[in-house]
């Protein structure tokens, strides 16, 4: 049996039951962007609240990003809902849903994977996706290093039909069988011509992928039962997000680099993004809301109710956690 066929036949009776699969292409879009970068147990209770809140895209498309940041809020990259309120505003406009590739591509935050993905689910046109499970299992099974090869043989190695099937085959493959660390050969349909499996390929050991660390200060500042608070406009870094007044972040830590003299030191906190991981000083500076009110002047006073009202990084509410800010 060739490879496809072995996957599709599995699929048919191991797939894994997700709330999006037979959903609209609004749904099955919103799952994708979701999943990019998190993990399915953990996208599956967020897709449900954020359809409760924006049931199809024209709601979606005719809500505020404060809104949606509100909705988004705890899963993270957040650039993730920026773009998808984008793409709902585009896409609602165009009437229709993407004809090809080219299309979803086009669209706010859809890179090549996704656009892939989608092609294949939702059009059922021929589009190899390669995701970091896909590409797992191509390099088993076929002996592949460079992301080239792997390129190459994810085409070639396409069904005639069934693109959507097939490539939730290898994602559900990927996840429930042939995962990173101990992959259940016993149990996979393709282990009699799998070169891992035969001993006969190992990945190369690259080296670690050490993670650069930045450091910045960040400012609490309250007054009765509010904290000044600030919409972050300008930094890449969870840009559209509100938080607390942040600093500009540093490859090395320079404590005499400090917006507001004279606070009093609370505590730090490290955070771990994709790329780096950051560092910040918490600072107490309520002896100082001129100096910070005067710095960050396109903030406000937020008390509880509204700030609940706001989407909030995942930062800033380790900090507020951390802290015990609003008790
Ligand atoms: S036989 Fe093992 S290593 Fe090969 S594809 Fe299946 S689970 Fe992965």
């Amino acid at each position: 049996m060739k490879f496809s066929d072995q996957i599709l036949s599995w699929y048919q009776h191991n797939k894994r039951e997700l709330p999006w699969r037979k959903g609209t292409s609004y749904q099955v879009f919103l799952s994708e962007v979701m999943l990019q970068q998190t993990q399915v147990k953990t996208v599956i209770p967020f897709f449900h609240r954020f359809l409760e809140r924006f049931p199809n895209l024209s709601t979606l498309a005719n809500s505020s990003l404060d809104e949606v940041y509100q909705v988004w809020q705890g899963l993270g990259y957040y650039h993730r809902a920026r773009n998808m309120h984008k793409t709902a505003q585009i896409w609602s406009a165009l009437g229709r849903d993407p004809r090809n590739y080219a299309e979803w591509i086009a669209l706010p935050g859809v890179g090549p994977y996704t656009a892939s993905i989608l092609t294949a689910i939702l059009l059922e046109h021929p589009a190899a996706a390669i995701d970091g499970n896909i590409k797992r299992i191509l390099q088993r099974y076929f002996g592949l290093e460079t992301i080239k090869e792997v390129k190459m043989v994810a085409e070639n190695v396409l069904p005639s039909k069934n693109y959507g099937n097939y490539t939730q085959g290898l994602m559900d493959l990927g996840a429930m069988i042939c995962t990173p660390k101990t992959p259940k050969c016993s149990m996979c349909p393709i282990a009699e011509f799998c070169k891992f499996k035969q001993g006969t390929w190992m990945p190369s050991k690259k080296a670690k992928n050490l993670k650069s660390v930045r450091y910045g200060h960040v400012y609490l500042c309250k007054k009765e039962d509010a904290l000044w608070s600030v919409k972050n406009t300008e930094s890449k870094l969870l840009k559209g997000l509100w938080g607390f007044p942040l600093s500009d972040l540093k490859e090395e830590e320079q404590s005499s680099y400090i917006e507001v003299p004279l606070t009093c030191l609370k505590g730090t906190v490290r955070h771990v993004f994709t790329h780096f991981i950051l560092e910040l000083r918490i600072w107490n500076a309520t002896s100082r809301i001129e100096d910070v009110t005067s710095k960050w002047s396109n903030g406000k006073w937020l008390d509880f109710q509204q700030r609940k009202e706001l989407g909030f990084s995942r930062l800033m509410r380790k900090i507020e956690e951390q802290e015990n800010i609003w008790i």
